[in-house]
């Protein structure tokens, strides 16, 4: 099978910084990390060999952190967390380290000064996300906005402040910011584009790799908000894509009509595990002529990816 490699794709360095900085202090005594810090088992083991144990959630620590400084230390993710429970945890006793990633701190600034100016905040991702829960926990009101069906939620506001999860789709929060400006077009709707760099670069990247390719396999974890929206581009601009989070899971069959793959991954997969990807996709025999239908036309793709 031929395999053709997005221009852009896997771990980025807000992730590399957190594991960093994780197997950093893992090397000088235990460290608990508050949630997961990449979607990858490996590295996870590999940093709880090290020393670097994870728990779920601030529920999981004990009430009052032990006496010895070292096993008090708790390490917030890339993703980010409220300031408001960052100083519940110091004042519960914990040494609290902070690896959040320098583009969601960018959006927790907007958030603020969109709420400083009286807006109300609206956060285009998903309510569920750690990250989305970090950037709502320190406004005393602000709405989740997963999809169109939530839009009746901001009715009655005459001042809104539109932000998006790090990871969200550019186009799909264009398209949710003009759709609030539809339906309440006497809102003052002001938006700040939180998308970080990394991701509209893979997005973008797949979008160019969706062209060369007759299907794509997308390598990232299950809770990976970017692997899921890099899925989702996939198939809104024509072309079958999978997930897996790791070659075990590829199932031949899948790409049985193919002659040639992409290969693109969300920003927490490690490049070891997009290698043993690669690999394993490559060892796949190619039908000789792909049989699908060329993919759609960049632009009417585009309009349909919404
Ligand atoms: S996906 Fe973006 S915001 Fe999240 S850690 Fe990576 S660079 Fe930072």
């Amino acid at each position: 099978m031929e395999v053709v490699v997005a221009s852009a794709l896997g771990m980025c360095f807000g992730v590399k910084d957190a594991i960093e900085l994780a197997a950093g202090l893992a090397r000088e005594g235990p460290v608990t990390i508050l949630g997961a810090l990449v979607h990858n088992p490996q590295v996870v083991a590999d940093l709880a060999a090290a020393g670097a144990s994870t728990a779920h959630g601030p529920d999981d620590l004990p009430a009052a952190a032990p006496v010895a400084g070292d096993r008090a230390r708790v390490l917030v993710t890339a993703h980010g967390a409220a300031a408001s429970l960052k100083a519940r945890l110091a004042g519960r006793g914990f040494d609290v380290r902070d690896a959040t990633c320098p583009l969601v701190d960018r959006a927790h600034r907007a958030a603020a000064r969109l709420a400083a100016e009286g807006r109300h905040v609206v956060v285009v991702g998903r309510a569920d996300h750690v990250e989305v829960r970090g950037l709502v926990g320190d406004l005393p009101d602000a709405t989740v906005l997963e999809s169109e069906a939530d839009l009746e939620r901001l009715a009655g506001r005459p001042r809104l402040g539109v932000l998006a999860q790090t990871t969200e789709a550019l186009d799909r929060v264009l398209a949710l910011v003009a759709r609030i400006r539809e339906r309440f077009p006497r809102a003052d709707v002001a938006f700040a584009d939180t998308v970080c760099q990394p991701t509209k670069d893979r997005q973008l990247a797949v979008a160019a790799l969706v062209l060369q390719v007759d299907a794509v396999v997308v390598v990232g974890g299950p809770e990976s908000n970017n692997t899921h929206k890099l899925v989702a581009r996939v198939h809104a601009l024509g072309r079958p894509a999978w997930r897996v989070g790791s070659a075990a899971e590829l199932r031949p069959e899948w790409l049985r009509r193919c002659r040639r793959v992409g290969l693109t991954a969300g920003t927490s997969t490690p490049d070891a595990v997009i290698d043993e990807v690669r690999r394993a996709l490559e060892a796949l025999p190619a039908c000789p002529a792909a049989t699908l239908a060329p993919a759609p036309a960049t632009e009417a793709a585009e309009a349909g990816a919404a």
